[in-house]
């Protein structure tokens, strides 16, 4: 893990297919809520299910869990990316 902090750490988003920070993955879901790829998408940078589990609401975590174990198809995460997207225009 590099010595950046965690929410400036950047990645390729692989919905956005554009480099994104880690901050913008927990608002670049529903509602602005955590993305739901987040653990797929960084659990090769860092150990991000702890450091989630540290820094969030037991019950928000929880549900974060359940959610990750069901994943959507790739048109509902298209459209909810894309709708983030414009509103942050
Ligand atoms: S967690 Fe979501 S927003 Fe972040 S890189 Fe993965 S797919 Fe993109």
């Amino acid at each position: 893990m590099s010595d950046q902090p965690i929410n400036d750490q950047e990645m390729r988003c692989p919905r956005l297919g554009s480099p994104i920070s880690f901050r913008y993955c927990m608002i670049s879901g529903a509602d602005d809520d955590i993305c739901w790829k987040v653990l797929d998408c960084w659990w090769e940078t860092f150990d991000v299910e702890a450091y989630l589990k540290a820094n969030m609401p037991e019950a928000v975590f929880k549900q974060l869990m359940e959610t990750a174990d069901k994943p959507k198809n790739k048109i509902s995460s298209i459209i909810e990316i894309a709708e983030k997207v414009k509103k942050s225009k």
